[in-house]
């Protein structure tokens, strides 16, 4: 097999992605994993993971994602820190276009995950950066005794407002529906914690501040009243989208964008399958993600035995 061929190509190096590194290159396949610009994909970034099994006070995401990776390295698995930006069926192989030129593989995982969406609103990719963030955990130290919001009512909302609760002097979490859609657990912390504040029926639109951020501009739905709060960091957290749009047209979607599969993770392409949030209904969760990486490598492991 030459250099740039391989058994397996693994698009993605989020939890989904690694384990299916891992786990491909364990079944002795020749497999490259692409990360893309982030190593670990949304959990690097999490200064709790809960949920996980084996960890029953969580584990930071930065400290779990590396030692998956050097357990696929120490499995026989390549990683390379570049983006697939292309793929095209060629001659029953797929041709994946990279940053670093092409590489062809006999079967392909496709665990891009997803992207935190933004708020589309005027001053936010201005002050990305300088107070607008996705990142709780990286910025919170940077923020000790300030004001900050956090907007959004989801799962990962209320967990990253109660990850900057410790170190800012208030956090005001804006909402704009009127109940959370969280899990009970974080719903129940956010209640009991002083720290925070909630606005429901609530929307930011505006970032305003001149090189760093200075406040908000917040209406509330119903009575359309305007205000500012002052806050020095805005953690935005409104959904997400699934990171398919380099896959062209290749697959049919489904309603969110995200890659139908069946119970072994096979797409209707031969030799191409999908697996973590990427795919139609996903859990969502870390553990479930990685989960999809192992089955996923492991149909591909049977795909490329007996083609089935
Ligand atoms: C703020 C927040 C907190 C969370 N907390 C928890 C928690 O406590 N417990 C829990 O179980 N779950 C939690 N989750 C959910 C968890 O993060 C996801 O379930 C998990 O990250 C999904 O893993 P994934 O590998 O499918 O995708 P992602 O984590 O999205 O990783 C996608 C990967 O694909 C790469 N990529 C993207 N495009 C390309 C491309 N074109 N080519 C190559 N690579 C590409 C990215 O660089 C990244 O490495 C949280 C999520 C968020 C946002």
């Amino acid at each position: 097999m030459k250099d740039a061929e391989y058994d397996v190509v693994i698009a993605g190096g989020g939890i989904a992605g690694l384990t299916a590194g891992l786990t491909s290159a364990r079944a002795g396949r020749k497999t490259r994993v692409l990360t893309g610009a982030s190593l670990g994909g949304h959990l690097v970034s999490i200064e709790r993971i809960d949920g996980y099994p084996g960890f029953p006070d969580g584990i930071p995401g930065y400290d779990l994602c590396p030692i998956i990776q050097e357990q696929g390295v120490g499995a026989g698995a390549e990683f390379a820190a570049s983006e697939a930006t292309a793929l095209h069926a060629d001659g029953g192989r797929w041709r994946v276009t990279t940053g670093q030129g092409d590489i062809w593989a006999r079967a392909l995982v496709i665990a891009t995950g997803t992207t935190l969406k933004t708020l589309g609103v005027p001053g936010e990719e201005q002050l990305r950066g300088k107070g607008v963030s996705h990142c709780a955990s990286c910025d919170a130290p940077l923020l000790r005794g300030r004001i900050v919001g956090v907007v959004g009512g989801g799962d990962s909302a209320l967990q990253e407002a109660l990850t900057l609760a410790p170190h800012a002097a208030r956090v005001i979490i804006v909402h704009r529906g009127t109940a959370f859609s969280a899990q009970s657990a974080y719903v129940q912390q956010v209640q009991q914690n002083p720290k925070i504040e909630v606005r429901f029926r609530t929307i930011v639109e505006e970032a305003i501040g001149n090189g760093g951020l200075k406040s908000v501009r917040t209406r509330t739905i119903g009575d359309g009243k305007t205000g500012d709060l002052e806050v020095s960091g805005l953690f935005v957290y409104v959904g997400l989208a699934p990171a398919t749009p380099w896959l062209g047209e290749l697959l049919t979607l489904d309603s969110s964008g995200r890659i139908p599969v069946d119970g072994a993770l096979r797409t209707n392409l031969p030799g191409l399958f999908a697996a973590g949030t990427v795919r139609s209904g996903s859990a969502g969760r870390a553990a479930s993600a990685a989960g999809d990486g192992a089955a996923a490598a492991l149909s591909v492991d049977r795909y490329l035995t007996d083609g089935t």
